[in-house]
C-alpha cells in the first residue's frame, strides 16, 4: 500500500501522518524530515540544502528523488508506506511512478488536506515560537505557500488522470475531526 499525504505548510499534515502511520500500520516517510535531519547532523546533503530550506525554496528534484529512491528500495523497509511532502513536482510524481512500477507497485491514495491560507499562517508563527524551524520566518512561510499552490495542483491533477484515488479532506478542526475525516475517506472509498 503507497499512500501519499500532501497540504499546504501548516495544514497539520505531519501530524496526521503520524496518526495514519499507526491507525493504517504504514510507515511514514516524510522528505521534510529526513531533510533537516541530515541538515542538523551536517552531512554533505545537508550542507547542500540547508539554504535553500531555510529560504522555502524546493531542494533540487534529483537531489530528492535520489533520496527517496534510497529508502524505499532498501529491503528492510515496509512495503506499506504513507509518503509526505513528495512527490511536489510533476517531475518527481513521475520518477515515482517509475520506481513504483519497477517493483511492481503504483500509487494507492492520495489524500490532500485543505486549509484556508489566514488559518495556516497563524498556526505556522505558533509553531515558530514553540519549535523555532528555521523556515518558519514570514518570507519563507509565503514562499512555501507560492511553492506549494503552484506545483501541488499540477501533482494531484497527475495523478486523477492516472486514475489514482485522489481524496481532498478539510483540514480545518482539531486533530481528532481531522484524522476522522481522513480516516472516512480512505476507507470508504477502499470498499
Ligand atoms: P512544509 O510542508 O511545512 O513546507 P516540509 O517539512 O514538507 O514542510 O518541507 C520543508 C522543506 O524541505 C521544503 O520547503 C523544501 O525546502 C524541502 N523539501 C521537502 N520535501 C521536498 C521535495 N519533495 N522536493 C523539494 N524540496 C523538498
Amino acid at each position: 500500500m503507497i499512500g501519499i499525504i500532501f497540504g499546504p505548510p501548516g495544514s497539520g499534515k505531519g501530524t496526521q501522518a503520524a496518526r495514519i502511520e499507526t491507525e493504517f500500520r504504514l510507515t511514514h516517510l516524510s522528505t521534510g524530515d529526513i531533510l533537516r535531519s541530515e541538515v542538523a547532523r551536517g552531512t554533505e546533503i545537508g550542507k547542500e540544502v540547508a539554504r535553500v530550506m531555510a529560504a522555502g525554496d524546493l531542494v533540487p528534484d534529483d537531489l530528492i528523488i535520489r533520496i527517496v529512491q534510497r529508502i524505499l528500495r532498501d529491503p528492510d523497509g515496509s512495503s506499506d508506506v504513507l509518503i509526505d511532502g513528495f512527490p511536489r513536482t510533476l517531475q518527481q510524481a513521475m520518477a515515482l511512478d517509475r520506481m513504483l512500477a519497477e517493483e511492481g507497485h503504483r500509487v494507492d491514495f492520495v489524500i490532500a488536506l485543505e486549509v484556508p491560507e489566514s488559518a495556516l499562517v497563524d498556526r505556522i508563527l505558533h509553531r515558530a515560537a514553540v519549535e523555532g524551524r528555521a523556515d518558519d520566518t514570514r518570507e519563507a512561510i509565503a514562499e512555501r505557500m507560492h511553492e506549494y499552490h503552484k506545483l501541488t495542483a499540477a501533482v494531484l491533477d497527475h495523478y486523477r488522470k492516472r486514475g489514482v484515488r485522489v481524496e481532498v479532506v478539510d483540514g480545518v478542526g482539531n486533530v481528532d475531526e481531522v484524522f476522522e475525516r481522513i480516516r472516512r475517506a480512505i476507507g470508504i472509498s477502499s470498499r
